[in-house]
């Protein structure tokens, strides 16, 4: 049975890794009508938006899409479509593995964790005053009368909203998904709650809540910044984290670090009706164009992907795949190389690795 499946390209390195993904997916023999979509910056113009109604259509009708990164201009400009999409199909979890490779040059060689993150509040949620807005004012007003000590007036103020439900149903998901997969050690709620006692009190005690209900399953607690120490001295120390929004998003680069970099660390996003799929970094701009980004974490997304349609098979047969290309160590691209020589002297470029996994496909 053919699978249908939204494409976005994505913008930046997106559309180098996305083609070289798409070529390994339909060396696996799997049938998928790629619907490809275009969004981000590029169709501002035409449209109007970053992410034109179309899209969103598009997404709905099949409930799975693969993407590549898509450039979210800095401080200025439209806010995330990565984010905007993760709020309008309600993706609220997003998963994202971190395992090593052979031959990924890291560090360490049996890291095996997974990041599960909150993806649709926090400050994340996109509720922000710039600096000089009445809000501002409006706010430090009430924050006086609440009997707290207000803020400065030239400030801008971010929102960090952590709810009861949302809380609930990430740590849920987190259980349910360590049970599925049987991960051992247990998992791990990461918060500043003894900074934040309201927000992150809030995640803590709701994630306490329904640890109780999984006995089977270790479970502990523990602070973002001893969580990262921890993570970089002895990654075996966890096995599943869950995390709100913004931890999440800055934890993952930490772990994706672990595994050989960010070229290496797929990811996807989990709602109730729909899920999309994309790796864990942005579109790093810097090397864009030049047939040398690394495509393995959205190759890697792709067989989460294949997995989500139950082709499990032809995701094995990637995940092995590359797993062999990067153990032979003969054709990596200049991020791997570089990890594991010190020189990308040797490298291959983002559609050479490609050929070489879907020769290494079994
Ligand atoms: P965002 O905020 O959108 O997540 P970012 O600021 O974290 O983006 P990225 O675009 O993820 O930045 O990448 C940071 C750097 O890591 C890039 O500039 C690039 O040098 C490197 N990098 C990211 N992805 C890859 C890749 N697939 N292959 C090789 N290098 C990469």
């Amino acid at each position: 049975m053919a699978h249908d499946v939204v494409l976005i390209p994505g913008d930046g390195i997106g559309p180098e890794i996305t083609q070289a993904m798409r070529r390994v997916v339909e060396a696996t023999g799997v049938q998928i009508n790629w619907n490809v979509q275009e969004a981000g910056a590029g169709v501002m113009d035409e449209f109007g938006t970053p992410l034109p109604q179309h899209v969103l259509d598009a997404v709905a009708e099949t409930k799975v899409a693969i993407k590549g990164p898509i450039t979210t201009p800095v401080g200025t400009g439209f806010r995330s479509v990565n984010v905007a999409l993760r709020k309008h199909f309600d993706l609220y979890a997003c998963v994202r593995p971190c395992l090593s490779q052979p031959g990924d040059g890291s560090r360490f060689c049996d890291v095996d964790l997974v990041i599960v993150r909150e993806n649709t509040e926090d400050l994340y949620a996109g509720i922000e005053f710039d600096e000089g807005a009445a809000e501002v004012e409006e706010l430090s007003q009430l924050v006086e009368r609440s009997g707290q000590k207000t803020f400065a007036a030239d400030s801008a103020i971010s929102i960090k909203p952590i709810s009861i439900a949302k809380s609930r149903r990430i740590v849920e998901y987190a259980f349910e998904y360590a049970r599925r997969c049987g991960r051992k050690k247990g998992l791990t709620a990461v918060h500043k709650a003894n900074i934040m006692k309201a927000t992150d009190g809030l995640f803590l005690r709701v994630a306490r809540e329904v640890a109780a209900n999984y006995p089977d399953i270790e479970f502990n607690d523990k602070i973002v910044d001893a969580t990262c120490m921890g993570l970089v001295q002895n990654p075996n120390d966890f096995d599943v984290l869950v995390l709100p929004n913004l931890y999440g998003d800055i934890v993952s680069d930490l772990c994706a670090g672990l595994v050989g970099g960010l070229g290496m660390a797929p990811g996807s996003n989990i709602g109730a009706d729909c899920a999309i799929f994309e790796a864990t970094h942005g579109s790093a701009p810097d090397i864009a164009g030049q047939d040398i980004a690394n495509p393995t974490a959205e190759i890697l997304s792709a067989a989460m992907m294949l997995d989500h349609l139950g082709e499990n098979d032809a995701a094995n047969r990637i995940r092995a795949a590359v797993s062999a290309t990067l153990d032979e160590g003969k054709q990596v691209t200049g991020d791997v190389r570089r990890a594991q020589t010190g020189s990308v002297e040797g490298a291959v470029g983002t559609q050479a690795f490609a050929d070489a996994v879907i020769a290494h496909l079994a």
